[in-house]
């Protein structure tokens, strides 16, 4: 008899949206969390000075994700997550050119902004809206919740959910194409350009699908009161209400696996927890090679899995200040021109350098402010930063526990020439989460943003299957699986995994 039905490995979102339908459906279901901290990338930790920085993600858009899966748990999400509108979505800004404009939710009003710098581009940027609105909804209203473990669950889906069809050139062409064909001012293409890295790609590498994604954002984005972790724990808090278990500090090292069934864990400590059903919540590649081993994988499997490339990394710096900045919204971004963010991809990631402009390094990134949502995250007449940027993992010549202090200063000077000119002199709190911390404290591989790249040969049947195609009684959800990475999405794989354990176990 096992201890459990379902032993779930991680606490992130993903792997907490799979228990809760676990246990919603009468199965005994555990998870284990290495940390001290529920979420992973989805967190807020806070400093002894009493600032709250959340560690990674800042924003989510597509709130159909969260309202699903309490409607699946027979729950409203509005008694466990307090969502606050956020508006405008962005802050724009190179204050060396004395350029700066906001784009509200509403379309409309993002469109008279950009009619400021070209009514053309105003007016294709509302046709560009009109005709991939429709066709971004359908795909993550249906493909993201679609299990696609084989080219016969693909067809099964577009026979399904036809609609998908209309968006499939998408995945076709790049984002740069995209973005290039509707827009031509130079600052409204940098404004529709950034979020290729998003996907952790350049314009030029990354799938179209992307150019609108971003469109997603005029639907409306949140941020939940109480910092990011407040996501992953209202999650957590549903279910335990239903009577499922959450250990902190628990380290799997081992799945144990015996004739090719998954049938428990091994800790840290050496207890081994027996269970019907094995989910994992953390990056696939470890989840075969590290926890299971070459001697239950068959050697078409290992061989994939030696080819599959690790997402980019993402430096998170967590900045505490003594005033209000003069910021207008709660994520502000330098301009930056497609071919830069190809020649950043190819001339510095590659190579692993840092972003160099005549011999100084610009760390380019993203601002989020989030104690202008809620004021308690900072002590009172202050406020938390957090600046997101994109940096390889081995910089050469370097290491991140040497380059860490540096790289903080490089940032800020960055700041302070496009985004906020006084910034230096009222920090009172510093610090960072380089690639190799993020490593250390979740065990994401190379500090992997999204675990695994998310490039057309990483997508959908490509990436890891949500149910193991190799080990039974093996599921996995998260960033590194079918759909991919982002809050909201990994909610979606949650669903689409915990429903397969579910469905497998009826
Ligand atoms: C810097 C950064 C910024 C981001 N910004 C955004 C954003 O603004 N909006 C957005 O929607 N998304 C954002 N994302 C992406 C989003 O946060 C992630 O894709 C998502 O939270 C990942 O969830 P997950 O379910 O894959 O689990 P993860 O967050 O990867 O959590 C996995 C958990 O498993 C635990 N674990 C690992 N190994 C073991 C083990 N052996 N035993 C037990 N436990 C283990 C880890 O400690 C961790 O808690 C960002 C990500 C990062 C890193």
């Amino acid at each position: 008899m096992a201890d459990y039905d379902v032993v779930v490995v991680g606490g992130g979102v993903g792997g907490l949206t799979a228990a809760a339908l676990c246990q919603y459906a009468g199965m005994k279901t555990l998870v284990l969390e290495q940390s001290d901290r529920i979420g992973g990338c989805c967190s807020t930790f806070k400093t002894k000075k009493g600032f709250s920085f959340d560690l990674g993600a800042s924003v989510v858009e597509v709130p159909h994700a969260f309202e699903e899966i309490f409607k699946r748990i027979g729950k409203k999400r509005s008694d466990y997550i307090d969502f606050m509108a956020v508006d405008p979505i962005y802050d724009y800004c190179d204050l060396s050119r004395g350029i700066r404009f906001n784009t509200p939710v509403s379309l409309e009003g993002t469109a008279e902004i950009l009619g400021q710098f070209s009514k053309e581009d105003a007016k294709a940027f509302l046709d560009f809206a009109k005709i991939y609105t429709p066709q971004i909804k359908e795909l993550v209203e249906n493909f993201f919740y679609s299990p696609c473990q084989s080219f016969s669950d693909a067809i099964s889906m577009l026979i399904k959910f036809p609609g998908i069809l209309k968006a499939l050139p998408l995945f076709a062409t790049t984002h740069q194409k995209i973005v290039a064909k509707w827009f031509k001012h130079p600052d409204i293409l940098c404004s529709m350009a950034f979020q290729a890295f998003y996907a952790g790609l350049p314009p030029d590498l990354c799938a179209g699908l992307y150019a609108v994604v971003g469109l997603l954002e005029h639907q409306g984005i949140y941020y939940p009161k109480g910092g990011m972790i407040a996501i992953p724990k209202g999650i957590q808090k549903a279910f335990e209400d239903m009577g499922g278990k959450v250990k902190m500090k628990q380290r799997v090292v081992r799945i144990m696996v015996e004739n090719g069934h998954a049938h428990g864990v091994e800790l840290w400590d050496g207890t081994q927890i027996t269970a019907k059903n094995v989910v994992t919540n953390i990056n696939a590649i470890r989840v075969y090679k590290d926890l299971i081993g070459r001697k239950h994988i068959p050697w078409y499997v290992w061989r994939g899995l030696n080819t599959m490339e690790l997402s980019m990394p993402c430096p998170m710096i967590y900045l505490g200040v003594d005033y209000t900045p003069p910021l207008q919204a709660h994520h502000t971004l330098t301009l930056t021109n497609p071919d830069v963010m190809n020649s950043y991809w190819s001339d510095y990631y590659l190579k692993n350098e840092i972003y160099n402009v005549g011999g100084r390094n610009e760390v380019m990134g993203l601002i989020s402010w989030a104690s202008h949502m809620d004021p308690s995250l900072a002590p009172k007449g202050h406020h938390v930063l957090t600046h997101m940027g994109l940096a390889p993992y081995n910089v050469a010549g370097n290491n991140w526990d040497r380059y860490k202090e540096q790289y903080i200063d490089d940032a800020i000077d960055t700041i302070e020439r496009y985004m906020i000119p006084d910034l230096r002199e009222h920090v009172v709190f510093r610090d960072m989460m380089t690639p190799v911390d993020l490593e250390r404290e979740l065990l994401h591989p190379g500090g992997a943003v999204y675990g695994i790249q998310t490039d057309l040969s990483h997508m959908a049947m490509f990436r890891p299957a949500n149910r193991s195609k190799c080990i039974k009684n093996l599921y996995l959800c998260g960033a590194s699986t079918h759909p991919g990475g982002g809050v909201p999405t990994v909610i979606a794989g949650g669903i689409i995994t915990g429903d397969l354990v579910v469905g497998d176990n009826a």
